[in-house]
């Protein structure tokens, strides 16, 4: 009878699990490549408005252009949406999508807005710490839809969206998919200029919920602000729908071409063995990046610091190692080397990012040397940190010391 029972117990258990291994989704057996496109916010969350139009609104449609220029060109890739009504999901329900779908690639779709009217552009952000108020601002405002829920603090494990301290926990996150979705988010942003003549407001990072919990390359595109009256018209209409879609899509296709040969190397053989063309693919972002910092007309910037007026090939090659300076502060105004806000610091210089002059000091190859520098200036200045450069592009530190690897 004991033994009866014991059986009677662990039966449902085999059952299940039986179940569990039939009934889940097994990658190998859909092996082209999967994007889950979310249009962000919908049903009785709206998201960003103004008296015209309702982000919801914007979002599912350039998603469903976007997946409909997908389908149509790619037969080898599958599509699936979060949503392709006006419906609310959480977040959660969204991450559940990706992960269960085993997705190779995300991407949300969301329209900023701003208290200033003025502010216009599009940005793409990607999972990681907000350096700058307003990145942390974006990322409040569009986690904020987790307050809909009922028992969000249990839900979401304590994440309160509204409270800055809760976003430290993205200062120690390993984010393994954090390259892809830069490297993603880069061309997306070029392809918002090149394609659709948008402002580019450029590759952010800051804490997005929905992209943590996605265990893929995810990116988070703002496709422009629907509190500027010209921007909004333009993402309201037809055209401007389409191409931001298309803009989207162009990326998609570049990245869709990278991934498939980083995947194919994979097959073909062991990685280790085969330096020559990881090299080749490195050489070649390496100048991509270069190029660019010609294109954008950084020689001026690069002569100054580096020497170099007509570079040679020689020379190219010492604009593409990644520098580091230590940026001590930010000012909309230009102070001059020697003034009393640098507390004795001398050698100061300074770039321009989103329209503050950036003043630092140091200028180092070796990433160990910069810290130092760093802590000499600590005292002084309690928030000083670490920027990287190739030529006079900003990248991330991340990136530059794996560029530096
Ligand atoms: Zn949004």
């Amino acid at each position: 009878m004991k033994i009866l029972k014991k059986h009677f117990l662990v039966l449902p258990y085999i059952i299940l699990l039986t179940g569990i291994f039939i009934f889940s989704p097994v990658k190998a057996q859909d092996a082209r490549f999967t994007v889950v496109l979310d249009a962000g916010h919908g049903g009785h969350d709206p998201g960003a408005q103004s008296s015209l139009s309702k982000e919801k609104d914007i979002n599912l449609s350039v998603v469903l252009d976007l997946g409909d220029i997908i389908e149509k060109n790619f037969k080898d890739v599958k599509v699936v949406y979060t949503r392709k009504t006006d419906k609310y999901l959480t977040l959660q329900e969204r991450a559940d999508v990706v992960n269960n779908n085993h997705a190779d690639l995300f991407i949300c779709i969301h329209t900023n807005a701003s208290t200033s009217p003025d502010a216009y552009g599009a940005e793409t952000f990607t999972l990681g710490l907000a350096k700058t108020r307003s990145n942390l601002d974006v990322a409040m405002r569009e986690n904020s839809v987790i307050l809909l829920e009922e028992n969000y603090r249990t839900k979401y494990k304590g994440f309160d969206p509204k409270s800055v301290d809760s976003y430290i926990m993205f200062e120690f996150m390993q984010d393994k998919y954090i390259d892809k979705s830069v490297e993603f988010s880069s061309i997306i942003q070029k392809q918002f200029v090149s394609y659709c003549n948008r402002t580019d407001r450029g590759v952010r990072q800051a804490g997005f919920w929905v992209l943590h919990r996605s265990a893929c390359p995810s990116v988070l595109v703002e496709l422009g602000f629907i509190s500027n009256q010209t921007e909004e018209r333009y993402l309201t209409s037809d055209k401007g729908q389409k191409e931001m879609a298309t803009a989207v899509f162009n990326a998609l296709s570049d990245y869709k071409r990278e991934f498939e040969k980083r995947s194919g190397r994979q097959i073909s053989a062991d990685k280790k063995k085969e330096p020559k063309s990881k090299a080749d693919d490195h050489d070649q972002k390496q100048h991509e990046l270069a190029s660019d910092t010609f294109k954008h007309s950084g020689v001026d910037t690069v002569s100054k610091h580096n020497k170099i007026v007509n570079p040679t090939n020689d020379q190219k090659k010492l604009i593409q190692i990644p520098t580091f300076k230590v940026q001590l502060m930010a000012s909309k105004k230009k102070i001059k080397p020697g003034n009393s806000q640098f507390k004795g610091v001398t050698n100061t210089d300074y770039f321009e990012d989103n329209g503050l002059y950036k003043f630092t000091v140091g200028l180092e190859t070796d990433y160990s040397k910069i810290e130092k520098i760093r802590k000499e200036v600590i005292h002084k200045f309690p928030n000083a940190f670490i920027v990287a450069f190739i030529g006079d592009k900003k990248i991330t530190v991340n990136e530059a010391l794996k560029l530096n690897k």
